[in-house]
C-alpha cells in the first residue's frame, strides 16, 4: 500500500515539484489548490500518466470549514494521511512597514500561519497513535525570511514565517511521543511565480549578488530537501529546519 501525502498549494511552484517527486517516490498525493483547478489537474494528470495516484482537492486553507471538507475528501478518495506538506503561502506586494495596514498582516497570517495550523491539526487527528493512527510526518515550508528578514519589503511575511517556525518546534515536541515528526524547510530565493505576485518578476536575478552561491534555487532543489525529511534516513530528525537558501 502506498503512503498518502497531502501537499497544500500543490498546483504550481514548489508545491507542484514536491507533489511530482513524492509520486515518483511512491506516494499517493492529494494536490490541494485554492482557485486554479486547471493547474492542479495538470499536476494530477502528469502524475497519473507516470503511473502514480493523485487527486486534486480544492480548499482555501485559511478557512476551517474548507479544510475539514478537504480532509474528508482525502480520507474518502485516497485514505488516511501519512505525510503533510504545509506549502500554501502568500507574499503580497513589496511595501515598507510605514505604509502597511494591520489588515494586510492579518491576511498573510491567515494563510501562512492559520492555514498551516488547521492542516497540521487535521493531520495530527488522523496520524496520532493517541487517536489510533499509525504516526506520520509533517513538513512546513517556511522561508529564509524568518531568519533574515528583507529590507523595505515584507515584515508581514517574515513575521508569518517566524510564527510558522515556532509552531514547527512546539508541535514537534507535542506530537513526537505520538509517532509524528514535524520539520521545516527554509527556501531562500527560488525561481517561482511568487516573486511576480510580490510585484517584481525579476526579483530573483536582482538578489543574486547577496546569495553566496550566486544564483536563485530551483523548485526541485526544495522538493529534494522536503522529501528527505519524510525519508527513513530522517527518522530521528524532528523540530529541525533545512536551509535551502544558497548559503544564506
Ligand atoms: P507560488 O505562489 O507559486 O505557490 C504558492 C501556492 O499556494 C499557490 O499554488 C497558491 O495558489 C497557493 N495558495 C495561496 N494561498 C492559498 C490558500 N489560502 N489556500 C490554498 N492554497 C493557497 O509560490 P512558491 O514559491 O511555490 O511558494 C510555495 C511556498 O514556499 C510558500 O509557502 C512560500 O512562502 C515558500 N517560499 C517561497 C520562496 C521563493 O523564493 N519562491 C522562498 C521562501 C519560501
Amino acid at each position: 500500500m502506498s503512503k498518502i501525502m497531502l501537499v497544500t498549494g500543490g498546483g504550481r511552484g514548489i508545491g507542484a515539484a514536491v507533489a511530482k517527486l513524492a509520486a515518483r517516490r511512491g506516494y499517493a498525493v492529494g494536490v490541494n489548490y485554492h482557485s486554479n483547478a486547471d493547474a492542479a489537474r495538470a499536476v494530477v494528470e502528469e502524475i497519473v500518466r507516470g503511473g502514480g495516484r493523485a487527486v486534486a482537492l480544492q480548499a482555501d486553507v485559511s478557512q476551517e470549514d474548507q479544510v475539514l471538507r478537504m480532509y474528508g475528501e482525502l480520507d474518502q478518495q485516497l485514505g488516511r494521511i501519512d505525510a503533510l506538506v504545509n506549502n500554501a503561502g502568500i507574499l503580497e506586494q513589496q511595501m515598507r512597514v510605514d505604509q502597511m495596514s494591520a489588515d494586510r498582516l492579518l491576511r498573510v497570517l491567515s494563510t501562512n500561519v492559520i492555514g498551516a495550523f488547521l492542516c497540521a491539526r487535521e493531520a495530527v487527528r488522523r496520524m496520532s497513535t493517541r487517536h489510533g493512527g499509525q504516526g506520520g510526518a509533517i513538513v512546513n515550508v517556511s522561508s529564509a525570511a524568518a531568519r533574515l528578514g528583507s529590507p523595505n519589503e515584507y515584515v508581514d511575511y517574515a513575521a508569518s514565517k517566524g510564527a510558522m517556525d515556532t509552531m514547527t518546534i512546539g508541535l514537534s515536541k507535542e506530537v513526537a511521543p505520538e509517532g509524528i515528526r514535524v520539520n521545516g524547510v527554509r527556501p531562500g530565493t527560488i525561481y517561482t511565480d511568487m516573486h511576480a505576485s510580490g510585484g517584481e518578476p525579476g526579483r530573483v536575478d536582482r538578489l543574486k549578488g547577496v546569495i553566496p552561491l550566486r544564483r536563485g534555487g530551483t523548485v526541485e532543489e526544495v522538493a529534494g530537501a522536503v522529501m528527505w525529511l519524510f525519508s527513513d534516513e530522517a527518522g530521528y530528525t524532528s523540530g529541525s529546519f533545512i536551509e535551502v537558501s544558497g548559503g544564506n
